[in-house]
Parts: C-alpha cells; sequence; structure tokens
C-alpha cells in the first residue's frame, strides 16, 4: 500500500498521524527488517489499528513484524482502558499463544548421542498433531476448574510445583478468568486438548546455550553456556480459538457503529464499559489460564521423559521453569501517558512483555535484573534470552517481539520446500534432530521461512527494549 513513512532515529520509523488516524503509529526495524515488513500488509494494519478509539501514544511494530488478522503479528496498542475498546483481532486467535523456558543441570555433552533416544520418547509422550487428546483427559468441570484457577489447578493436581508458578507471568493466573464466558462449544474442544502442542508453528524443542552476553544477568537466570535448556511453544488450542471466534462475531453484530468507523472488519472492537468489553475480558483471561496449565502439563510430560531417557529424577537434573511469557494477549496495565497515569489495555499481539528492572510485576527472583524475555528463532537457527531493559516503559508499554517473524506464507513455503529434505539437512548439517506428524509441517517451518533472529534480537538490544543476555542452538525438536 502507498503509506508514509519517516524516520525518527535509528531503528526507528514511524507513519505520520493523517486522516481518521488518532495517533501515529511506529515500526521498530533495521533497513532490511523494514524492507521484509514492507512487502505484506503489515503497515497498512499498523495504520489502521490507530483508528481505533483510545488508542493513545503510537501503534507500534516490532521488528518481527508481519500481517496477521486484522491487526499485524507483531503489534502493540496501548487503548484506553475507559474511554477506548478492547479488540480481540489485536489479542489474536491463539489467545495466550507464549513460550516457557525450563532449565536442567545437563550440559551438551550429556546428551550427545541419546538425541535420537530423546526425540523419539518426547515425540512419543507429548500430545501433539490435530489428533484429540491430551497430557490430562478431563472433564468440562476440569476445564472449568482450569479456567478460573490456571496454575494453581495445576498444582494441586500434581503437575506443578510451587517453584513453577513463581516462575511464570503473573504467576500462571488471571483472577477474572470467568468460565460463564466461555462458550459450551469452546469448553468442550477444550476437554482433550489440557496438555497437547496443537500443531504447525508450535513445538517442543531442547537446547544447549551457546553464548552469554551478560554474566551476571545470566546468572540470575540460572543459565550458563553448554547447558541444556527446554522451549516449548504453545497456546490455548481449540478452546482460545473458538473463544476468539465466538467474540468477533458477537462484537460484529453488536457494536457494528464502532465497525463502520474502522477501515477493516477484522479490527471489531468492544467500546470500554461495554457488557461484551467486560465479557470478552473475562473470557479471554479464562483462555489465559488454559494455556498456562497447557504449557505446564507438556513440561511435567517433559520431565518424565528425561527422568525416564536419563535414569535420574527431574529434581536432581535441576529441571526448574526459567519464566513463562505470554506473546498473545490484552492486559489492563498503567502506564504513563502524556505525563498521566492512565489505565490501559495493552494489547501485545506476537509480541512480548519486556518490564525492566524494580517494577512490580516482576517476578521476586527477577526483580532485580528485570523479567526474562524468550525469543524463538527457528529449528535451524538460535534463540534469545533478554531481560526487560530499561527502555521498553517509555517506548513500547512494557514490550518487545517475540520471534524471528514470518517471512512467507505456508502455502508459500510448501512450494519453497520438502519436509524430508528440510528435516535430513538439519540433521546432517546442523546436527539437529526433528520429529513432526506430517512432513508439510517441518516444510511450513522451515527455518528459511523466518526472518534473521539475530536482526530482530539486535534492534531489541539497541533500542534498550529487551536486552541480549543469551543464546542457544537446538538439539531436538517436536511438532504436530
Ligand atoms: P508464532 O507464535 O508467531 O507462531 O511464532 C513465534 C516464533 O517462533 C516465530 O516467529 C519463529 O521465529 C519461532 N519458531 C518457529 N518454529 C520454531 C522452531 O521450531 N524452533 C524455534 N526455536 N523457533 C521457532
Ligand atoms: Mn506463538
Ligand atoms: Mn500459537
Amino acid at each position: 500500500g502507498d503509506v508514509t513513512l519517516e524516520q525518527v532515529r535509528e531503528f526507528v520509523w514511524e507513519i505520520p498521524k493523517s486522516g481518521g488516524m488518532n495517533v501515529p503509529a511506529r515500526i521498530l526495524a533495521s533497513e532490511s527488517l523494514l524492507d521484509e515488513i514492507s512487502e505484506d500488509k503489515t503497515l497498512e494494519q499498523l495504520r489502521n489499528s490507530t483508528y481505533l478509539p483510545g488508542v493513545r501514544k503510537y501503534a507500534l511494530c516490532m521488528p518481527d513484524g508481519h500481517q496477521g488478522y486484522g491487526f499485524p503479528v507483531g503489534g502493540v496498542a496501548g487503548i484506553d482502558a475507559e474511554n477506548g475498546c478492547i479488540s480481540p483481532g489485536a489479542v489474536g486467535y491463539d489467545i495466550n499463544c507464549g513460550v516457557r523456558m525450563m532449565r536442567t543441570n545437563l550440559t551438551y555433552d550429556d546428551v550427545r548421542g541419546h538425541e535420537e533416544e530423546l526425540v523419539d520418547a518426547l515425540f512419543e509422550a507429548v500430545p501433539s498433531g490435530l489428533g484429540g487428546g491430551g497430557v490430562h483427559e478431563g472433564t468440562v468441570d476440569d476445564v472449568d476448574a482450569i479456567l478460573s484457577r490456571g496454575m494453581d489447578w495445576a498444582l494441586e493436581n500434581g503437575y506443578a510445583v510451587r517453584d513453577d508458578l513463581e516462575h511464570c507471568e503473573d504467576e500462571g493466573y488471571r483472577p477474572e478468568g470467568n468460565p460463564d464466558k466461555v462458550s459450551e462449544k469452546a469448553r468442550n474442544r477444550g476437554k482433550n486438548q489440557v496438555g497437547s502442542l496443537g500443531s504447525g508453528n508450535h513445538f517442543l524443542e531442547v537446547q544447549r546455550v551457546t553464548d552469554v552476553f551478560r554474566e551476571d544477568v545470566a546468572a540470575d537466570f540460572g543459565l550458563s553456556e553448554d547447558q541444556i535448556v527446554v522451549l516449548i511453544h504453545c497456546g490455548s488450542r481449540g478452546l482460545g480459538h473458538q473463544v476468539c471466534t465466538d467474540y468477533l462475531r458477537k462484537i460484529e453484530q453488536a457494536h457494528s457503529g464502532l465497525l463502520n468507523q474502522l477501515p477493516d472488519r477484522e479490527l471489531a472492537a468492544a467500546p470500554a464499559g461495554s457488557q461484551l468489553a467486560e465479557d470478552y475480558y473475562e473470557a479471554m483471561c479464562a483462555a489465559i489460564n488454559y494455556a498456562w496449565v497447557n504449557r505446564q502439563l507438556i513440561m511435567h510430560r517433559t520431565r518424565e521423559v528425561f527422568a525416564d531417557v536419563f535414569d535420574r529424577d527431574w529434581e536432581a537434573m535441576e529441571m526448574d521453569l526459567l519464566y513463562d511469557v505470554a506473546h498473545n494477549i490484552a492486559k489492563r496495565e498503567t502506564h504513563t501517558v502524556d505525563g498521566e497515569e492512565t489505565d490501559l489495555f495493552v494489547h501485545r499481539k506476537g509480541a512480548t512483555r519486556a518490564f525492566p528492572a524494580s517494577h512490580p510485576e516482576v517476578p521476586a527472583a527477577y526483580r532485580d535484573v528485570g523479567q526474562p524475555i524468550i525469543i524463538p528463532g527457528s529449528m535451524g537457527a538460535g534463540s534469545y534470552v533478554l531481560r526487560g531493559g530499561d527502555r521498553s516503559l517509555e517506548e513500547t508499554f512494557g514490550s518487545t517481539a517475540h520471534g524471528a517473524g514470518r517471512l512467507m506464507s505456508r502455502t508459500q513455503a510448501k512450494n519453497e520446500y520438502w519436509g524430508e529434505d528440510v528435516r535430513d539437512d538439519l540433521r546432517d548439517q546442523q546436527q539437529v534432530y526433528v520429529k513432526a506428524q506430517s512432513g508439510a509441517t517441518v516444510a511450513e517451518e522451515a527455518p528459511g521461512v523466518y526472518k534473521d533472529v539475530d536482526e530482530v534480537v539486535r534492534v531489541s538490544d539497541a533500542l534498550g527494549i529487551g536486552d541480549k543476555v543469551a543464546w542457544t542452538f537446538p538439539v531436538c525438536n517436536i511438532k504436530g
């Protein structure tokens, strides 16, 4: 599209306010990333999002941004929680999609030679793919308890230890989660998927720490070179998807007046203070709780697999949760806007919270250094651990990127790559062992479909919104 861009300073670009825009928009990117971001509808979608009533300061696109449903993946919008609105499309279909990293005290040497055994055992034990089944085969009553209690439910049912809750964003629990606001269809979809990866972009990856950039922070995070860690990426499965679908439909119908003022139907939003804004928020929080339990149960199963393969208790291998961060959410937060403390719905879609040291919402364990941020790259590239930077509250409502970000669509990827070849190349050339339910998934997720994660992280670090702490490389990976 014909979007005007002005450079503000290095890595900061602005779409100036014009027409129906309430505020300008900003893109945080190097020139090469900006070229990639400009190739699809990302910039138009970002500009469209500034039409949402109550959007403050500027709408933002992170360096990994690409087009999404209505609102870019990699998008951040802080919208007035009193006079603005909340928009399901600016949260995303996979509510509380996110990543968690678990530490171990194993080193790469301990795992070498066991990769195939490990990847087979993980693939066998961790439910994945489109088929039904989860770690916990539950009832709708279980689902309701999970929706209202989050990781506390996992603790009570022997799937978590107290320490896990203390190392999770919001301690794995949003009190606003209300199962009464989640449709029966959604709750039924959630019943057989508690503790399952799903398909496509979701994965479980065993990694080794290959580099440490900030020794002191890495020590506080319990990370050191050559250490084995596990990265889990998934969200709220069919339940969250159904919540998004249900509320988009309801909001489109009930708030068509607002919808008609927006340049894109997919931005449908409920005005702050309306019944549907409240209902969607409570349903979204319920789905957030579900996703935290989902990742917790997968981590629990992973501990059992490691105990089996390495013939030691998981406690002896110090398989502790480093952190769990959401990257598809909206949250009521207080931020300083124009010198005033303002309640906002901060929408982060494909964006990670990045609160700096001393912020009260950073867990006690990390309050002196800033919250951990986990940025996956791809199954053939490194991933990063960052910490919330000093500039994040000022620049991005306390946010940074969530990944490398897609470069090409799934359809395009399947034309470019053949799953078996990608898998064999990863094994033969990079010693990465991949096992997936389908070859198509491997092709769709080939390392070449993603942007350069090093470049994404370089921008985050240079802007001081998320600082590089450590770098990891895949050892083995399972996918749906
Ligand atoms: P999303 O949540 O938008 O689907 O993806 C998050 C990020 O995960 C992507 O932008 C990509 O950089 C990264 N990613 C996708 N597949 C893999 C994988 O198999 N391993 C790792 N380490 N990262 C991946
Ligand atoms: Mn995700
Ligand atoms: Mn997801």
